[in-house]
């Protein structure tokens, strides 16, 4: 009897010595008792009565138990379900009441907002507490130590994950086994990883990110993480001596910056840094290789694909682009009304197909059906364009998309068109309601540390830079861009923000 993804990730790691988790006050798990762990939550998950095939939701802080009931989940066949560790109970109650999970898992200091969300959903509560404690490590105990691992195939459901919300409501991806595995077999191999790497890893484990791309491929590598609670400078200044890879959203290269102290001895024997989840700032890009000698691996996934393309290992990774489309991953570029590929360079809707690609979206069969083709092209809702030489570059998300006046404008073009203005750090364009265009652009502009950002030179700059139509009417300059927990602007809430500006 096999599960393909239990055998590949955890336990061919059975009975190592090898470390897997080296933790912040010195301890390390290894491999074999990572293992061991999972197969005792794996049991102890069976004797709650959680059967295959249902779902196991968990709402707790990152820690390596909570890791091995992703572990646990696999090998009983239940799917699991991670949940960011920001959301309110009332936001808890919609994923487990959608998911019709069985088991909530959250932290004790979560208990008593989320008892009366569990029981609503006729879902069993338990708790699981940063430090490995809690009532589900109680109860697991006393639980042996080997579990017979359930029998899957790659077509069987291995995790729920919801998209990041960045666009509207997040939406339970379903993501098969073989979705996981061939996605993390790739990168292995696209990223050379061994089982000498040691993984910086500071980013939540309830996203694709840290869950599946970082974790899934040190299991599958046999290496080891550095496992950090989450992104602290300090922590991460003192710990990338130790790490050969580190993988971050763009935020946490443009804090390292910030130090003085991260500079090219500190990182002299590091081997890759990969960035995704949001767009890297070229400018990022080139500071970052200026300061370390490093260039950034940048890379474009999403939940319900996991990674689509990448830049390339060895050869030009360049900045402002996400790369190539990873072995086995189809991408095509495609008009969004007819749904025709578009001629190489074209800017469109970008479409993906592959293994990775995921089953379709919990319960919700006409999103499903207006997002994933029959021929299983999956619309990723992103725009780009694949550049002649073959790198893909992404322009934004469709639903940012500005139509003024029947014209199209591409918020990224506008937006690095003030990034290279005097004093702007960062910009966001958006459009918003105009009487006569339809809508209009707004720029949203954040300063250098320091620097004092001149509007009217900004605008008499973009003039001679841009056509007319897409150049912002509206100039307004805020101390920082409004993010969520994964480094992604929120622009529907500058929407929302700037809703009445012309008006
Ligand atoms: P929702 O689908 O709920 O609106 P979301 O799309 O932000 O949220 P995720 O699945 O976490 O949820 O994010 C995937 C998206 O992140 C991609 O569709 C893309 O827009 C963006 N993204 C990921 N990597 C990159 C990258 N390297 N450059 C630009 N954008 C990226
Ligand atoms: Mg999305």
């Amino acid at each position: 009897m096999t599960n393909p993804l239990y055998d590949a990730l955890f336990g061919r790691n059975a009975g190592s010595d090898a470390p897997f988790l080296q933790l912040p006050g010195g301890d390390t798990l290894t491999h074999g008792g990572f293992v061991e762990l999972a197969a005792r939550y794996a049991a102890t998950l069976t004797g709650l009565g959680l059967a295959p095939g249902d779902r196991l939701a968990l709402q707790v802080e990152k820690s390596p138990e909570a890791l091995a009931v992703y572990a646990g989940c696999v090998q009983a066949g239940i799917v699991f379900l991670p949940l960011n560790t920001a959301y309110t109970p009332a936001e808890i109650s919609y994923f487990v009441g959608n998911s019709g999970a069985k088991l909530v898992l959250c932290d004790p200091r979560a208990e008593a907002g989320l008892t009366p969300v569990a029981a609503e959903a006729g879902a069993q509560l338990l708790t699981l507490a940063a430090d490995g404690t809690g009532s589900f490590p109680d109860a697991a105990a006393t639980a042996p130590a080997t579990f017979e691992t359930v029998a899957r195939t790659e077509d069987d459901l291995a995790a729920f994950l919801y998209t990041s919300g960045t666009t509207g409501r997040s939406k339970g991806a379903m993501l098969s086994q073989r979705n996981l595995l061939s996605n993390a077999e790739v990168l292995v191999d696209y990223w050379r990883f061994t089982d000498k790497d040691v993984l910086l890893h500071a980013l939540p484990i309830f996203h694709t990110h840290g869950l599946f791309v970082g974790t899934n491929i040190t299991l599958l590598a046999g290496g080891s993480m550095i496992f950090l609670p989450k992104f602290d400078a300090e922590a991460v200044l003192a710990n990338l001596p130790r790490a050969t890879t580190m993988m971050g959203v763009p935020t946490f290269y443009t804090r390292l910056l910030a130090e003085d102290r991260f500079d090219r001895d500190l990182v002299a024997h590091m081997r890759l840094f990969v960035s995704g989840s949001a767009p890297l700032l070229a400018e990022t890009h080139r500071e970052f290789e200026a300061r370390t000698g490093h260039r950034i691996l940048e890379r474009y996934g999403m939940t319900e694909t996991n990674m689509n393309t990448s830049n390339p290992y060895d050869g030009a990774r360049r900045a402002g682009t996400v790369g190539f489309p990873l072995p086995g991953v189809e991408l095509k570029v495609c008009d969004p009304d007819t749904g025709a590929e578009l001629p190489q360079g074209e800017i469109g809707q970008i479409e993906v197909r592959g293994p990775n690609v995921f089953q379709g979206y919990w319960q919700m069969p006409e999103k499903t059906a207006a997002e994933l083709r029959a021929d299983g092209f999956f619309i990723t809702g992103d725009l780009g364009l694949i550049d002649d030489q073959g790198y893909v570059q992404i322009v934004g998300r469709g639903k940012d998309l500005i139509i003024s006046g029947g014209y199209n404008i591409y918020p990224k073009e506008v937006e690095l068109a003030l990034d290279e203005a005097p004093g702007v750090l960062e910009s966001a364009v958006i459009g918003a309601p105009h009487p006569d265009f339809g809508e209009s652009v707004v720029g949203i502009l954040v300063p250098q540390p320091g620097a004092r950002i001149d509007t009217e030179a900004v605008a008499a700059r973009l003039a001679g830079q841009l056509a007319r139509f897409k150049q912002p009417r509206k100039l307004v300059v805020m101390d920082a861009l409004p993010r969520n927990t994964m480094g992604k602007v929120q622009k529907n809430v500058l929407r929302e923000q700037f809703a009445d500006a012309f008006s």
